[in-house]
């Protein structure tokens, strides 16, 4: 029999990212298993404890101080491109943990970013800011021990980027983003910019700083631990740390929700009527017919709906583990009946969600300047 053809991997923060194999990012792009880590985490949330979690860059020096109690930050953020949706649902919750960990929380709302890669004018995505921040305020976010800001307004991030444009080439940009914009290349300095930010003077010099991102944006953290490296005499920085999550599957099955695609996603604002279309015309793993699926059981791996309940819906582990061993693999429960089941979960967090970030627009609207 032919050997399987190899496993294509593409990781492209301003383009497709295809992981076909998570294990093969460990050998071929540096990037370390989380799971050995996880037995010494105090406190590990879901996604660290169901492997959604699963690489990091150097997160042992954040371990390390987060068991020593001592001063470190969070950095994440959003492309405001429209409403929340789930993936960066999963990188709010991330930031949100961390900081109830003891970190100091840098949000950063990258309208530069939305600019140069989406085309979206600021005037517009101020407006998502606007949204996006209410979100993140609902799902827990502490202005109090935090810093959320938008990019284009952000000086000090503005600075770091035209500092750092001195430390690299041309050729080094297109080896790690591939031929682009120079808007693109500016934008990528600009967020290693964000991610320093927090050991600026200003923020209280030098201190390890976690990154939570999903897998696709890895590039700009080797961009930004290459001039934190280089330009360490002049600002003393510790090259930041990163954990990864996976990318959660579109409705479709395809590996990665998209924008351009809305059957294949849903937001945080839309109503129960379109979840409840979306979640039901969606790819399963399931078996052609009901008899079928009782007697072989289905494919949970290939699904979107184990991968929602996986990342965002079941609040107990042991419910995603019956879920895929027993009821999924176990042919114990039919797709059709496990989607209302889901349809049901995700309706119930949205209006509580929505309920909560309509109290939180003013708040959001003060912390953006926003009129
Ligand atoms: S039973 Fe549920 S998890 Fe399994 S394939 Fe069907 S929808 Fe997906």
């Amino acid at each position: 029999m032919a050997p399987d053809p190899p496993a294509k991997t593409v990781i492209d923060p301003f383009g497709t990212t295809v992981i076909e194999d998570y294990e093969r990012l460990y050998q071929e792009f540096g990037i370390q298993p989380f799971k050995p880590l996880l037995n010494q985490i105090a406190n590990p949330n879901a996604a660290m404890r169901r492997s959604v979690i699963f690489g990091h860059r150097d997160f042992e020096r954040v371990l390390d101080t987060m068991k020593r109690r001592d001063d470190f930050a969070v950095m994440s953020g959003i492309k405001p491109t429209g409403e929340f949706h789930l993936g960066t649902l999963q990188t709010a919750r991330e930031v949100i943990y961390f900081q109830q960990q003891g970190a100091t929380a840098f949000y950063c709302i990258a309208d530069v970013e939305a600019y140069e890669d989406n085309r979206i004018p600021f005037e517009r995505s101020q407006k998502y800011a606007v949204g996006n921040v209410a979100d993140l305020l609902a799902l827990g976010f502490d202005p109090k021990k935090g810093y959320i800001y938008q990019q284009s307004k952000e000086e000090r991030v503005k600075d770091l980027a035209i500092l750092f444009g001195r430390g690299v080439t041309l050729a080094t940009m297109k080896a790690i983003y591939g031929e682009r914009h120079l808007g693109l290349y500016i934008s990528a300095l600009i967020q290693a910019g964000d991610i320093l930010l927090p050991q600026l003077k200003d923020f209280g010099g030098p201190k390890p700083t976690v990154v939570p991102v999903g897998i696709d944006q890895d590039p700009h953290l080797r961009l930004t631990r290459d001039l934190a490296f280089k330009f360490r005499r002049k600002h003393n920085f510790i090259p930041p740390s990163s954990t990864y999550h996976k990318l959660i599957k579109a409705l479709d099955g395809s590996p990665k929700m998209s924008k351009r695609s809305p059957m294949t996603y849903f937001t945080l604002e839309e109503s129960p009527g379109v979840i409840s279309k979306k979640i039901s015309n969606s790819f399963t793993g399931g078996r052609p017919t009901a008899e079928e699926q009782r007697r072989l059981g289905a494919n949970p791996d290939i699904c979107p709906i184990y991968d929602l309940y996986l990342f965002h819906y079941f609040e107990h582990d042991e419910d995603v583990t019956k879920l895929y061993c027993q009821e999924c693999k176990g042919g114990k429960i039919l797709c059709g009946e496990d989607k209302q089941r889901l349809i049901k979960l995700v309706v119930d967090f949205m209006k509580e969600h929505q309920r909560k970030r309509r109290q939180y627009i003013d708040k959001a609207r003060q912390i953006l300047n926003v009129e």
